[in-house]
């Protein structure tokens, strides 16, 4: 008699072969930069995780709780995506979560070249981890966190910049912290 191999859900082919890839990065606030980057890599891959790179030595203008809380807001409605928070090397992160890839944005040439030699350098500390590289669309490429946080630092309005379900947050943080 031949025996029947037991479905347990770890041996579930669909689940064995899922393609799963980080975006790391800061996120110091999420734009829709970003989320642009998440929306077009969402049919290409099983599961997406977002993961906050924590890194003691890099001040940051929102602490990690409110980056983490943002984006949690900003993806509540996509299934397949996953917010996590990391330390040390991206590419550790990548094999605990069991990753494959890695999803940056390039929005121009300074971009191009400093991710190049990260990519190189991951792929050998994740042992073959490739990164996957989505080229900015031109309606977001002059989008950057460091901008959005010169405009919340002086008190301007940010909206344009980062996801409807943000502007209220935003606009209450800036607020509350110019009227101090
Ligand atoms: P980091 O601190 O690693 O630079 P960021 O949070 O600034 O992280 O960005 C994470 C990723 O998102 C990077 O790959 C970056 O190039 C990409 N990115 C940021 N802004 C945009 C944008 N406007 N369009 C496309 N990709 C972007």
């Amino acid at each position: 008699m031949v025996a029947v191999p037991r479905l347990e859900v770890g041996n579930l082919p669909y689940i064995r072969n899922m393609k799963i890839i980080v975006f790391p990065g800061s996120f110091d606030p999420i734009t829709t930069g970003h989320v642009d980057i998440v929306e077009r890599a969402l049919p290409l891959f099983d599961k997406i995780i977002i993961g906050v790179g924590v890194n003691s030595q890099k001040k940051t203008l929102f602490d990690l709780d409110r980056r983490l809380q943002w984006l949690h807001e900003v993806f509540k409605k996509q299934d397949k995506v996953e917010i996590a928070s990391f330390e040390n090397l991206t590419a550790h992160f990548c094999k605990k979560v069991e990753a494959g890839y890695l999803l940056r944005g390039l929005r121009n040439a300074s971009d191009f070249d400093y991710e190049k030699t990260i990519s190189q350098l991951n792929s050998i500390v994740g042992d073959g981890l490739d990164t996957v590289f989505l080229i900015s669309r031109p309606e977001f490429s002059h989008i950057s966190s460091t901008i959005v946080r010169e405009i919340i630092k002086g008190g301007g309005d940010a909206s344009p910049f980062i996801p409807q379900a943000l502007h209220i947050p935003v606009k209450t943080y800036v607020e509350t912290h110019h009227s101090q």
